[in-house]
Formats: C-alpha cells, sequence, structure tokens
C-alpha cells in the first residue's frame, strides 16, 4: 500500500464513484488504467498537466434534464416507477413502502448512511412479507484495490418476493424500442456496480447474494417525450468483467513490483493546489506504465487523448479497435502487420499464421483492386 501512496503522491485517493468503476470494465487489459486507479491518481488533473484534457463532463442542459426526468420518475414516492414495475414484472405491488435512505436524520457522512442501508437492507433479506419496497439513495460501498468507494446512490433498489433488484434512470431516449447501444452498454456496466456491491453487502450481512437479480431494470424516456418507459438488461458479462478487474486491482502489486522504484504520478501541487511537475517528467513516469488504448477509451478514460497520441506516434494496431488488434495477436504496429502483408518482412515466432493471412489479405486486395 506504501508503494501506491508513493505512486500517488502526498494527496488523498481519488475517490471512485459507480461511474469510475464501470469504466474499469470497459478496457480490463490496461495496466496503465489498473495502476492508476489502484493508487487512486486523479487521472483528470494528471490528463489536464499533461496537456490532453479529458473530454468528458455533461452539458449543463443534459444534466438538468436528467435530473428533471429523474424527478418525474421518482415523484410521489416513485409513483411512476411503480406503475413501470408492475407493467415489467407482471407481479402485482398494490402497495410498496418508499423509504428514501439519502438522509439519515440530517447526517451527510457517508459512513453513517452505509450504516443505515445496511440495516435497512439486512431487515428486508429478513422480511418475508412479499411486499415491494422502494429504497432510493441507498449508499453502498465496494472495496477498490484496499480503498472502500462509497457509490454515488442515483438508483433505486427495489425488493419484490425476497429478491432485489437495481433499477438505473438514464435519459437517452429509447426510440421504437431503440436505444444507441454504446449508451446502453455503458448504463449496464454501471448497474453492474451497484449489483456487484449491493450482493457483497448482503453476503457480509450473512444473506445468500444470488438474491440480487442480475437484471436490473433501465427506466428511459421513450420516443423523445418525457414518458418513462422501463426494461430489463442482464448485465451478468459486465459482472463478469467487473470482478476480473476488481481482482486485477487487487492484485496490482504484482505489476507495481516490476516499475521502476522512484516512479511517481506526483503532481508536486504548490500551496493553491496548482500543479508544478515538470510536465516532460510526468509523461515519462505515465509512459513508463504500458497502456493497452482502444478506440473505447474515448468514451471511459481521463487520460483517452494522451494515449491515444501515443498510440499513433507508435504506429500501434491498438488505434484499429480490439477486435482487429486481438485478429493480429502479437503484431504490433500498422507498419509491421504491412510489411507482414506485402512479404517484405519475415514473420517471427508465432507470427506465420497473421502473415499468411495478411499476404491472402494483400493478394485479394490487389486482385481487386
Ligand atoms: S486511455 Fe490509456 S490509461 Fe486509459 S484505459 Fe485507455 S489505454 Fe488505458
Amino acid at each position: 500500500m506504501d508503494r501506491l501512496d508513493r505512486l500517488r503522491g502526498p494527496v488523498p485517493p481519488r475517490p471512485h464513484d459507480a461511474r469510475a468503476i464501470a469504466a474499469l470494465a470497459a478496457n480490463p487489459g490496461c495496466a496503465r488504467r489498473a495502476v492508476l486507479d489502484a493508487a487512486g491518481v486523479d487521472k483528470d488533473a494528471t490528463a489536464a498537466h499533461l496537456g490532453y484534457p479529458a473530454p468528458f463532463g455533461q452539458s449543463p442542459f443534459a444534466i438538468t434534464r436528467g435530473n428533471a426526468f429523474e424527478s418525474l420518475v421518482k415523484e410521489s414516492g416513485c409513483a411512476e416507477l411503480l406503475r413501470l414495475l408492475r407493467e415489467l414484472l407482471g407481479l402485482p405491488i398494490p402497495l410498496a413502502a418508499y423509504t428514501d435512505l439519502g438522509d439519515v436524520g440530517g447526517n451527510p457522512s457517508a459512513q453513517v448512511r452505509h450504516s443505515h442501508t445496511r440495516k435497512l437492507l439486512d431487515k428486508a433479506a429478513r422480511d418475508s412479507d412479499d411486499a415491494g419496497t422502494l429504497y432510493d439513495h441507498p449508499l453502498l460501498r465496494l472495496e477498490i484495490a484496499g480503498h472502500s468507494a462509497y457509490l454515488e446512490p442515483d438508483v433505486v433498489a427495489f425488493r419484490l418476493g425476497g429478491r432485489f433488484h437495481i433499477v438505473e434512470i438514464k435519459s437517452f431516449a429509447v426510440v421504437d424500442g431503440q436505444a444507441e447501444p454504446d449508451k446502453v452498454a455503458a448504463a449496464a456496466r454501471q448497474a453492474a456496480v451497484y449489483v456487484l456491491a449491493l450482493m457483497n453487502t448482503l453476503e457480509e450481512l450473512g444473506h445468500d447474494p444470488r438474491r440480487v437479480s442480475h437484471e436490473v431494470v433501465l427506466v428511459c424516456p421513450e420516443n423523445f417525450a418525457n414518458r418513462p418507459a422501463a426494461t430489463l438488461v442482464d448485465v451478468r458479462p459486465q459482472l463478469a468483467v467487473l470482478r476480473r478487474q476488481l481482482a486485477r486491482m487487487a492484485r496490482v502489486g504484482a505489476i507495481v513490483d516490476e516499475l521502476p522504484p522512484e516512479l511517481t504520478f506526483d503532481l508536486a501541487p504548490d500551496a493553491d493546489g496548482v500543479p508544478t511537475r515538470p510536465v516532460a517528467e510526468l509523461r515519462e513516469a505515465v509512459r513508463g506504465v504500458d497502456a493497452r488504448y482502444a478506440p473505447d477509451c474515448l468514451s471511459t478514460c481521463d487520460l483517452c487523448f494522451f494515449c491515444r497520441d501515443e498510440a499513433s506516434a507508435e504506429g500501434s494496431t491498438d488505434l484499429l479497435g480490439r477486435q482487429v488488434r486481438d485478429a493480429l495477436g502479437g503484431v504490433a504496429t500498422v507498419t509491421e502487420a504491412l510489411g507482414l502483408a506485402d512479404g517484405s518482412l519475415t514473420p517471427g515466432e508465432g507470427q506465420e499464421e497473421i502473415a499468411r493471412l495478411l499476404r491472402l489479405a494483400d493478394r485479394i486486395y490487389a486482385e481487386v483492386g
């Protein structure tokens, strides 16, 4: 842990919210991201100091629209949400109790709110009453590489018939039953974080974690109107990737042990918090940990522009997307791939098969071209 603290420098670790944890599952093969996140490095500040500020942040319009839609779904004790759940789950919910866990007697501390959430979830799990119960703003916790991450409570946990469901409310539109696949995938990754945190909480409390459904209820506005519609999304694949990535981060010590002992991402902030670390030095430090750039990074990681430039300068096949990169397994650069394709480069050990396929593709292109 000392080593991770030294990598980060003398600032508190950056807390992980559900969005950040979900993004871990977007590129599980990247050692750079695993190390920076395990150390709690502020990637946003790092990217900005390197001269590659992250392209994220919702527009004020999108935030207002998202908040308005969420209020609509949750108003009058989640009346609209209950209507959707009745329709979607096909179960009669004549009376559902609504509990807001966002405020514990005015105490905003995460520990107090989390402990209150645990108490109520424990009670609900023991309760044999089949009536539905909605828990708004549950504050859940996940262990990320030895740090406790309290998850932003922007979901509803719903218990019915002894099973818990996570409800995720998003303001992107579903048009004719279709939503943008990237947005659904991002929502599924984020919901998987809550599902895992809820499973862990039940397990810690001595209950069967399988009582948390892996089907989350995704609520979105339908056909550009503000009328909410709900669908079930199976997040088992996202859960599997997330578990693997969290386990990898817990074992990040093995990657860190390979790094030079003097390596640090310390931004050396002055008294006003302004980074004073020479940019060239920080660039070398970041480049000291292997990255695995993929175009998906552009929507999930603060360092995306920096890593894209680096991959581009190296002519890396990573730029071509994961599918192509995986198909070219073992061929690191575009120049190398072209050399194997036109026969000017002799395939190295293990590259014979991909070289044969590249030569074949080159011949086909020449014939049809
Ligand atoms: S942007 Fe860079 S550090 Fe982030 S996941 Fe992609 S390759 Fe890794």
